[in-house]
C-alpha cells in the first residue's frame, strides 16, 4: 500500500533556494524514502515576471548538493509531466471549464476599481473583506452586456455560504475554517492567468499526489484547495503543515542563511551531509534527544507525526557546531582533499597543488581538523604555515606576565636549540625546549607563549611542538630570526620597556 505514496515540492524560481525553502525538500524526500514512495519536483513558473533561469538553477543545484534526488521532475522526466506549470496551461483551462460547466465556478466581471471600493468600504467598517458575490447570479444577457462593454471575466470558485472546511493535519491535528470567512475566490484572472490555489490543486490532483507537506505559511490556502477538490468531485490528499523556522531571537532568519542558495553554503565551507542532518532535525525528533544521524538512519526513523508544532529555531551556531563535528569525523585524507580548494582559492598553494605542497599542508591541516567548524576556516587556520614572512606584533612576543628581556633571552636560546637538535620530532622538541626553559629559570607558560608567537605570529595555534615539527627546522630558524629582529627594533624604539 505504501508504495502508492507520492509527495512533491513545488518551488517557484523567483528567489534563491535558501535554507528555509530547502526544508520542504528534505522533509518531503524523507517522507517519500521512508514510505517507499515517490518524490516529485514541480516548478511553479507562472509568475513570468519574477521567474528567472538563475533561480531554477539554484533550486536544482541546491537539491543535488544536498544529495536529494527527485524521482520525477525537471531533467528526470516522468509519467505525469510536464513538470513546469507553464507547460500545463491547457490542463488548467480544461479544469476551469469543467468547473464553469458544473456551476461550481462563475465568471466575474468586477473591475479592480470596483473591488477596491468594496475593500475600502470593508476597511472603513472594520470588517474583513469578502467578495460579496456580485457576479454570482448574472444572467447570460448581463454577461453578454459586460462582454460587449469590453470587460474581461475572471473566474471565481463558488464557495458554500455556510458550513466549514477542514482536515486532519498530519502535523497539526484537526484544522477547520468557516466557509463564510473564505468567500468566493478567483481561480483565474481576467488576463487568463490561473492562480496558485487552483494550479497547485490541479497539479496535485493530476500528478496523483497523496500527501501535501508544506510550510504553515500555506495553511490558509488549504481550505481553498480542498474546496476545489470537492467542487471537482475528487478526493483530497492528506495535508501536513510544518511550522516555519525562525532565528534564535524569534525573527526571520538573517541574510547569511536566509538570502542565499543552499548550494552557496559549499563556498562557506559547510559539508552537505552536515547541512542535511541539520535541516532534517530542525524541529523534528527522531530518537530521544539524539541529533546526529546518518542519512539512512534519518530515512528509517522519519515520522511526520514527530514534526514539532511550534516554530523551529534556526541557530547558525548550532549548524556550525554540527558542521565541525562532521569535519572531525571525516577521514583525514578526505578532510584534506575537501580543504585544498579553499587554500587554492586564496592563493596559499598552487592550483593544482604540487605533491610536496599537499604533503606539507596535510600535516598542517590535520593539526586543525579538531578545531575548525567550516572548511573555509582552514584558510585562516593554516595560513601561518604557508606564509613566507611573518609580520610580528612585537607586543605579542612579550606576554602579559613576561618581560622584554626574558623574551629576548628565550628567542636567542631557542635558536641555538633549533640549530643543534639532532632529531626533529615532537618529542625531541618538547624535551629540548622544556629543558631550555628550566635552564633559563623562566615560567613555562610565558616562555612557550613567546615561542608560539615567534614561530606562528599569533597567540592561538595548535600545540607548539606539533606546530614546530610540521613547520620544519628551516622555517622555525627563519621565524625565530624574524622575531629576534622584531624584538631588537622594539627595544630600540622603546628603551624604557627594557627591564
Ligand atoms: N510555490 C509554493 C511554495 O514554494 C508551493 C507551495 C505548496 O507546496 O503548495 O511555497
Amino acid at each position: 500500500m505504501t508504495d502508492d505514496i507520492r509527495v512533491r515540492m513545488a518551488p517557484g524560481p523567483t528567489g534563491y533556494f535558501h535554507i528555509g525553502r530547502s526544508r520542504a525538500a528534505v522533509l518531503n524526500w524523507l517522507f517519500a524514502r521512508h514510505t517507499g514512495g515517490k518524490f516529485v519536483l514541480r516548478i511553479e513558473d507562472t509568475d513570468q515576471d519574477r521567474s528567472r533561469e538563475e533561480f531554477l538553477h539554484s533550486i536544482l543545484d541546491s537539491l543535488r548538493w544536498l544529495g536529494i534526488h527527485w524521482d520525477e521532475g525537471p531533467e528526470a522526466g516522468g509519467p505525469y509531466g510536464p513538470y513546469f506549470q507553464m507547460g500545463r496551461l491547457d490542463t488548467y483551462r480544461d479544469y476551469a471549464d469543467r468547473l464553469l460547466a458544473t456551476g461550481h465556478a462563475y465568471r466575474c466581471y468586477c473591475t479592480p476599481e470596483e473591488l477596491d471600493a468594496l475593500r475600502r468600504e470593508a476597511e472603513a467598517e472594520r470588517r474583513p473583506f469578502r467578495y460579496p458575490g456580485t457576479c454570482r447570479a448574472l444572467t447570460p444577457e448581463q454577461q453578454a452586456a459586460f462582454e460587449a462593454d469590453g470587460r474581461e471575466a475572471a473566474i471565481r470558485l463558488r464557495v458554500p455560504d455556510h458550513g466549514t472546511t477542514g482536515w486532519d493535519d498530519l502535523i497539526l491535528g484537526q484544522v477547520t475554517y468557516a466557509n463564510d470567512e473564505i468567500g468566493d475566490f478567483v481561480i483565474r484572472r481576467s488576463n487568463g492567468i490561473p492562480l496558485y490555489n487552483f494550479t497547485v490543486t490541479i497539479d496535485d490532483l493530476t500528478m496523483r499526489i497523496t500527501d501535501v507537506i508544506r510550510g504553515q505559511d500555506h495553511i490558509s490556502n488549504t481550505p481553498k484547495q480542498i474546496l476545489i477538490y470537492q467542487a471537482l468531485g475528487e478526493p483530497t490528499p492528506r495535508f501536513g503543515h510544518y511550522p516555519l523556522i525562525v532565528s534564535p531571537e524569534g525573527k526571520k532568519i538573517g541574510a547569511r542563511f536566509g538570502a542565499k542558495p543552499v548550494s552557496g553554503l559549499a563556498l562557506d565551507g559547510y559539508l552537505p551531509e552536515a547541512v542535511f542532518n541539520y535541516i532534517a532535525t530542525l524541529g523534528v525528533t527522531y530518537e530521544g534527544d539524539r541529533e546526529i544521524f546518518t542519512r539512512d538512519e534519518l530515512v528509517r526513523l522519519f515520522d511526520i507525526g514527530r514534526v514539532s508544532r511550534s516554530p523551529a529555531i534556526f541557530d547558525p551556531d548550532k549548524l556550525d557546531w554540527m558542521n565541525g563535528l562532521y569535519i572531525r569525523n571525516l577521514p583525514p585524507d578526505e578532510f584534506v582533499s575537501r580543504s585544498l580548494p579553499f587554500l587554492e582559492a586564496r592563493g596559499l598553494i598552487s592550483s593544482p597543488p604540487t605533491p610536496s605542497e599537499i604533503a606539507y599542508v596535510k600535516a598542517a591541516l590535520v593539526l586543525e581538523q579538531e578545531r575548525v567548524k567550516t572548511l573555509a576556516e582552514t584558510v585562516e587556520a593554516v595560513e601561518f604555515f604557508l606564509q613566507e614572512d611573518i609580520t610580528y606584533d612585537p607586543a605579542l612576543l612579550v606576554p602579559k606576565k613576561g618581560t622584554l628581556a626574558d623574551s629576548v633571552r628565550v628567542v636567542d636560546a631557542a635558536m641555538d636549540v633549533t640549530n643543534s637538535l639532532s632529531e626533529w620530532t615532537v618529542e625531541a622538541l618538547e624535551a629540548a625546549f622544556r629543558a631550555l626553559v628550566d635552564r633559563l629559570g623562566l615560567k613555562t607558560g610565558v616562555a612557550f607563549m613567546t615561542l608560539r608567537v615567534a614561530v606562528t605570529g599569533r597567540t592561538y595555534a595548535p600545540p607548539l611542538f606539533d606546530t614546530m615539527a610540521v613547520l620544519g627546522r628551516e622555517r622555525v630558524m627563519r621565524r625565530l630570526g624574524g622575531a629576534q629582529v622584531a624584538l631588537q627594533n622594539w627595544e630600540r624604539a622603546e628603551p624604557t620597556a627594557v627591564q
